[in-house]
């Protein structure tokens, strides 16, 4: 079975691990550096990126994540996309380690969150997006994996790394759980 992490420090970490086991993999909760000891994959999940920077730089976890993800399947949701991005628009970037450009709350306030469907390998998929980042540009090893109507990325793949803007584990579709698992071979 596999082990994939779910970092806990913020956010919707819970439904994460839901889906995870849902889709046949043991989902180890981390919030600290050791955690990360021995896990297959990791998904970073959405909630607040400022916040989850502050916990992640109080709990000692930004080299050991950016170590963990240099080498190991990491797939960030929303806020967690915006960690992993090389570049974010107007501040600083998080880990970096993901050749994306974001910028956040691209789609408006809270209130302007909204449920689309998007296709994604030729099959429909329903997305909920909550003050969703945009992937703005992508670099020359990334794949788009899907966009808005209007062309606008909303999920990228570069090698071992997953970035959606949207939050696939509050949908009951386990596609892109079971793809984040794919992507981790046996
Ligand atoms: N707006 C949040 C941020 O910029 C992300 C929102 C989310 O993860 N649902 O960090």
């Amino acid at each position: 079975m596999k082990h994939i992490g779910v970092l806990a420090l913020q956010g919707d970490f819970a439904e994460h691990k839901t889906a995870l086991e849902r889709s046949g993999a043991q989902a180890v909760e981390v919030r600290l550096p050791h955690h990360l000891i021995g896990l297959d994959g990791l998904i970073i999940p959405g909630g607040e990126s400022t916040t989850l920077r502050k916990l992640m730089d109080m709990y000692g976890l930004m080299q050991p994540l950016r170590d963990f993800a240099q080498t190991t399947p990491t797939w960030g949701t929303c806020a967690g996309a915006i960690m992993l991005a090389r570049e974010i628009i107007g501040q600083e970037a998080h880990l970096g380690v993901m050749d994306i450009t974001v910028q956040r709350n691209a789609f408006g306030r809270q209130i302007n969150s909204f449920v689309t469907t998007l296709d994604i390998d030729g099959e429909r998929y329903e997305a909920v997006f909550i003050r969703a980042p945009l992937i703005v540009s992508v670099g020359n090893g990334v794949e788009v994996l899907s966009r808005l109507e209007d062309g606008r990325i909303v999920a990228a793949q570069q090698g071992h790394l997953l970035a959606t803007s949207f939050h696939p584990e509050l949908t009951p579709d386990l596609g892109f759980h079971r793809r984040f698992l794919n992507m981790i071979g046996s």
